[in-house]
């Protein structure tokens, strides 16, 4: 009996619900194995990276069918005991596999067993011939000539990373600049990080400077709602509370949206806090991120700004967690494990007993209503910083006008009235593309994507058909697939249209598309907004990208070229988002000195809602929808799992979500509300035909309890091996 041999529970990432057991391998010392180290082990056929979560004396399986583990990677624990706690407790919150959330917390290059990143990187600095190379010199090179520009704007010596950010395809550049003597390649110490000099802060108003104080003041773990309009200059709030949690010794975590699309607010912090910080994001390679990572984690950097999944950066010394733009979608992940970093900042703050602090100018309904019940500690902000005030918003009722290129003859006025006094003027359309439908005249084929239920967007710079939904592409037809007719027309407009209309209307004026398709290269984002804001177009035509925290000081109108689609959406959270995109879209004009103005073009000018908004405000919009909500149980009044399932053949997904809602026993019947199983609102995508099972109940403690007997079930059910299917704990989006 191997009674006293210790036994190694570890964590995998495969999608089973439990750890594994392994034993210690002959000749190691126990003492070498600490909680959080990584560890190779045989699994299966083949091996797997694993962290060892505790060391117990006995095992549920026979020891003799326990297998050595195979390597120690650590000597040092890579996650702390008490931090992988905590990601068993998110875990069991979002009822996904342990071993899969504890792994989530590595970066991806530890995850594949590499030893923690210690190198130099390849850097390059101007040379003399360098520094005087006049701007015009490399016209035949343009991306040469990029490159020289922007090393001639940071002078200082420039790492790999940071021109991986910036450029596409550099290598071959900069070798020819290196050639002709403008840059000598050197090394840089990727563990020196920079510090920069703060630059002064403006003197913060008095609405800001209470809600830094009354952040400050309070100490230990409470989560503040900072509940600003745009414009009112919440990232000064946040930097001044980061900056005094810094002084205090304690490490900062700022969760942004998308690193990619708000440069400005990561470049502002940057100049603005004198402490080493990191920036974690998708556009770092595996080892950078590895190495960002460690910096944060070892204590080195003392604040990190990221993306959704740095979250899961476990600092040793964290004060403050800051959450910009709350109620953004991205911080949810929509698949695999489907958490939400804005919610699992809050359950951090409170494992850190630290502040937490949410900011939106339109905040999630979810967060408004802690704060109105207050759980959460509400800071308003409701004037714009400087001299800027609130933009005016108007509705353009559409119903019986002429619409040319999808414009009103009002809205082109008031358009050509603001270029004529050198102002900017933003168009907002959220859909990418020329036209959502090619059709037939005569026989009314429409282009159905082969793949979805969807229809498939010309895209006309392109000359293709395209899903959006699955990414299937083809040529345009020449003709009617159908009908052979040469009748093709379009319906409806995308921002590829309303920059052609645009152009036609204003042929002087220089117009810019912000969507996914016009910046997909990298570094065009970050080009695009610096010509926007250096006068360079006069006309910015885009989709939400363009809405998202931007401040282009000359931007005096704001046109929405099409609400309705949002505020008839197919989800109870419809009118929420278009609440939201509306408010950050409008929040674009009028930031500076010029008063802004608002234009939205409907056909349904007397909706109750969007009077309400645009009369009183997101605040009495938000309370109006949050009663309609508690009339519903809707989420913040109940609480909602969704389990999708999905298969090749469209009647598999419907049995097993049937043979699971059968499986439920009568006592949570009686809590738990079942709604299904039901097609989702696009039923077959990719091929794919996809169901639906919806869970709400006003007992959150009820659902957990039920979810973890009921799931142990479902997952026996010999259907379940038929059907990919998941479960969506606080589900966010019920289209996807
Ligand atoms: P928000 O994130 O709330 O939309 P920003 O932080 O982008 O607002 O601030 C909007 C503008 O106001 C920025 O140009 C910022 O520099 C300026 N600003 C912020 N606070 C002040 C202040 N106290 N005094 C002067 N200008 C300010
Ligand atoms: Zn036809
Ligand atoms: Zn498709």
């Amino acid at each position: 009996m191997m009674q006293n041999s210790p036994v190694l529970r570890v964590a995998i990432a495969v999608p089973l619900r439990a750890l594994f057991d392994y034993l210690p391998a002959k000749g190691i010392s126990i003492d070498d194995l600490k909680p959080g180290i990584r560890l190779r082990v045989p699994f299966g056929r083949g091996e797997r990276i694993a962290v060892l979560v505790e060391i117990v004396q006995q095992s549920g399986v026979a020891p003799e069918l326990l297998k050595p583990v195979a390597e120690i990677l650590d000597k040092t624990p890579m996650l702390d005991s008490r931090y992988i706690e905590f990601l068993r407790w998110v875990a069991g919150y979002y009822h996904h596999p342990s071993g899969e959330v504890i792994l989530t917390a590595l970066p991806v290059y530890l995850r594949k067993g590499e030893a923690p990143v210690e190198k130099t990187e390849k850097a390059w600095q101007l040379t003399e011939a360098g520094r005087e190379l006049g701007v015009d010199d490399l016209k035949r090179a343009p991306r040469q000539q990029q490159i020289m520009q922007f090393m001639q704007h940071h002078r200082d010596t420039v790492g790999r990373q940071q021109l991986s950010e910036r450029f596409d395809n550099f290598q071959a550049a900069l070798k020819s600049l290196v050639d002709k003597g403008f840059l000598r390649q050197t090394e840089k110490n990727l563990g020196q990080l920079p510090i920069h000099p703060a630059s002064p802060s403006p003197s913060l108003t008095v609405q800001q400077q209470q809600a830094v104080d009354a952040v400050l003041e309070q100490s230990g773990f409470q989560v503040s709602l900072l509940f600003g309009v745009t414009g009112s200059g919440k990232t000064e709030v946040y930097i001044a509370i980061a900056n005094a949690i810094l002084a205090r010794g304690q490490q900062v975590m700022v969760l942004v949206p998308e690193i990619a699309l708000t440069p400005q607010l990561v470049s502002r912090i940057q100049a603005r806090v004198s402490e080493p910080l990191v920036t974690l994001h998708s556009g770092l390679s595996e080892r950078e991120r590895s190495y960002a990572w460690q910096q944060a984690v070892s204590g080195e950097a003392r604040l990190v700004i990221g993306t959704r999944s740095a979250v899961f950066t476990p600092l040793p010394e964290t004060g403050l967690i800051i959450v910009d733009e709350e109620h953004d979608q991205s911080y949810k992940q929509q698949e695999g494990f489907r958490y939400s970093a804005r919610d699992m900042a809050v359950a951090l703050g409170k494992e850190k007993n630290c502040a937490v602090l949410l900011g939106s100018a339109t905040p999630s309904f979810e967060s408004l209503q802690n704060a109105y019940r207050r759980n959460y500690q509400l800071l308003r902000i409701n004037e714009r910083a400087g001299n800027a005030s609130l933009p005016k918003i108007d509705l353009i009722d559409i119903r019986s006008v002429r619409l040319d290129g999808g414009f009103s003859p009002v809205t082109r006025r008031l358009i050509a009235e603001e270029l004529q006094k050198d102002n900017q003027v933003m168009v907002f359309l959220n859909r990418r593309g020329y036209a959502p439908v090619l059709t037939c005249h005569d026989c009314g084929w429409v282009s159905e994507c082969p793949r979805c239920d969807a229809r498939m967007t010309l895209h006309a710079g392109k000359k293709r058909l395209w899903c959006h939904h699955c990414g299937h592409q083809q040529p345009v037809p020449p003709k009617c697939p159908e009908c052979g007719q040469q009748n093709l027309t379009t319906l409806g407009q995308g921002t590829e249209q309303i920059e052609t209309v645009l152009s036609r209307y204003f042929p002087d004026t220089s117009c810019v598309r912000i969507d996914h398709d016009s910046t997909r290269k990298k570094g065009s984002m970050h080009e695009k907004l610096e010509a926007i804001k250096t006068g360079k177009h006069q006309l910015l035509v885009g989709t939400q990208m363009l809405a998202k925290g931007h401040d282009f000081p000359n931007v005096t109108l704001v046109v929405v070229m099409d609400v309705d689609a949002g505020f008839y959406g197919t989800d109870f959270r419809s009118s929420e988002r278009m609440s939201q995109l509306l408010m950050q879209v409008a929040g674009r004009a009028g930031r500076a000195d010029k008063t802004g103005r608002v234009l939205i073009q409907t056909r349904h000018p007397d909706h109750p809602l969007l009077h309400l908004l645009i009369q009183q405000g997101y605040e009495a919009f938000s309370r109006q929808a949050l009663h309609e909500r508690e009339q519903a149980l809707f989420p913040p009044y109940g609480f909602q799992v969704l389990i999708r399932a999905e298969a090749s053949q469209s009647e598999l997904p419907e049995k097993f979500l049937e043979s699971a809602h059968q499986l439920a026993d009568d006592a949570a019947k009686e809590t738990i509300a079942f709604w299904g199983p039901v097609p989702a609102a696009m039923q077959r995508k990719k091929g794919v035909h996809r169901f639906h099972l919806l869970l709400q109940t006003p007992s959150r403690a009820a659902l957990h309890d039920f979810l973890h007997r009921w799931l142990p079930e479902i997952e026996r059910l010999p259907q379940a091996k038929r059907v990919r299917w998941s479960i969506d704990v606080d589900p966010q989006d019920f289209y996807s």
